[in-house]
């Protein structure tokens, strides 16, 4: 079994893009086979270095490796060579026809009602036409012949699939000046490749009709080929993804401090009926199965995704983010704020109220209860049990309870309206800092 991912690297990976890659490389993983990454870099105008490192750091960064990369540039002289076969099969055959006369034939196809197919003019010229319009300095394009049959596979996850090819334009595989097309150049490697699955978004259901015709033309099986379609993803309120949320990119989503166990967890599970499961790609690859992919267009659901990411922090062990957490971090205290983050960078403020240094407001109006709460703090040594000692007695004294208590408290204490558990905070918080906000807090 052998599996590539395919990024035209024209820009930065986005959430649909991943989720190919995830689900080529989890059923690589999941079947013991190979996993290629591939660059489809052909287009030479819009294809950026920058982008094909972006993408590499990216989908590492997601927990994703490749037993091998290629890029499409460096194989320029095989897509030649298999041009030249397509050629000498009369399956390439060469137009001239200049963009403005196909578009007043595609409006006068319309007119007539019939659909805007080419008409395949350019198979009708004779060798001697052919030798005059390139000695009069035309360059020619080349279009793909395609037979006069439907195509169909058995999709692993939309099922018996179907392409009549005569409802298709010949494609054109290789442009004017040269240059070869994406339709062509990915069957050349896979073909060359030995790739046997490919995983890809079903807006290349139509692409998969002509390229397995292409396939076969170059002296393929296409049994030897299976194709999974993802459906396409859509937005939180159904649109498509592409245009609104299209921008989602995975740069944008780690800068924003998604964890790659979040959005590897969520894409797995997304379009499936089972719950989604934060976890890394190795550790998701054994409960893969792409059968579940359901048919139906799949809601990426950012709120899923953050309630997934919370799950990552709450459960992640001290030991595995020690290095992003900031310096001087314990697991004690750790594993006294992780349940209160949504978002890594959450961690940073805590880190500062319960180890560091913080000024606390000044409370209008709450200066005697804190300068009592300040006189009735217990001598060190603090437990867990030292919150209640401590407010257990001051909620007589004073008459407050709840949160005319225990809010002015928290403020003094993190300076915040809302966090962990202040039992366990206190005695992390330590006598000496508890003592200073206190004070500070109460405007002394
Ligand atoms: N470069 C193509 C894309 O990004 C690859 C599609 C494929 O997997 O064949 O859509």
């Amino acid at each position: 079994m052998k599996l590539r991912f395919a990024p035209s690297p024209t820009g930065l990976l986005h959430v649909g893009n991943a989720r190919a890659a995830l689900a080529n490389w989890l059923h690589a993983r999941r079947h013991g086979g190979t996993f290629l990454l591939r660059l489809d870099d052909t287009d030479l105008e819009r294809s950026k270095p920058e982008f094909a490192v972006a993408i590499e750091e990216d989908l590492r960064w997601m927990g994703l490796d490749w037993d091998g990369r290629v890029a499409q540039s460096e194989r320029l002289d095989r897509y030649a060579t298999a041009a030249e076969k397509l050629k000498a099969s009369g399956r390439l055959y060469p137009c001239f026809e200049t963009e403005e006369e196909l578009a007043y034939k595609r409006e006068r196809r319309r007119r007539e009602g019939k659909p805007p197919l080419y008409d395949r003019e350019a198979l009708k010229m004779t060798p001697d036409q052919i030798e005059r319009a390139l000695a009069n300095g035309k360059q020619p394009y080349w279009r793909f012949k395609l037979a006069p049959r439907s195509v169909s596979w058995l999709d692993l996850v939309l099922g018996p699939r179907s392409v009549k090819l005569t409802a298709i334009s010949d494609p054109v595989l290789i442009r004017a000046d040269g240059s070869p097309l994406y339709t062509f150049t990915s069957v050349v490697d896979d073909l060359e490749m030995d790739v046997t699955h490919v995983i890809r978004g079903e807006d290349h259901v139509t692409n998969t009709g002509i390229q397995l015709d292409i396939y076969e033309a170059l002296g393929g099986n296409p049994k030897h080929l299976t194709f999974g379609h993802l459906p396409l993803l859509t937005d939180d309120d159904g649109g498509a993804l592409s245009k609104r949320l299209g921008s989602i990119s995975l740069r944008h989503l780690r800068k924003d401090g998604i964890e790659p166990a979040a959005l590897a967890g969520y894409l797995a599970a997304l379009g499936t009926s089972t719950d989604p499961v934060p976890g890394m790609p190795a550790a998701l690859a054994p409960r893969w199965d792409i059968s579940r992919v359901s048919h139906a267009t799949a809601r990426f659901d950012t709120r899923q995704l953050l309630a997934l990411n919370r799950r990552v922090l709450h459960e992640a062990p001290f030991a595995e983010l020690r290095d992003r957490l900031p310096e001087g971090a314990d697991e004690v205290w750790w594993l006294a704020v992780r349940g209160n983050l949504d978002l890594m960078r959450e961690a940073r403020p805590w880190f500062d109220i319960v180890r560091g240094t913080i000024v606390p407001p000044v409370q209008e109006g709450e200066g005697e209860l804190l300068t009592a709460a300040l006189a009735a703090l217990p001598p060190e040594p603090w437990d867990g049990s030292t919150w209640a000692a401590w407010t257990g007695p001051l909620k007589e004294a004073t008459g407050r309870k709840g949160k005319a208590l225990f809010l002015p408290l928290r403020l003094a204490l993190t300076g915040e309206d809302h966090g962990p558990d202040l039992a366990t905070l206190l005695p992390l918080i330590g006598r000496e800092k508890a003592a200073l906000r206190l004070r500070l807090s109460a405007g002394a």
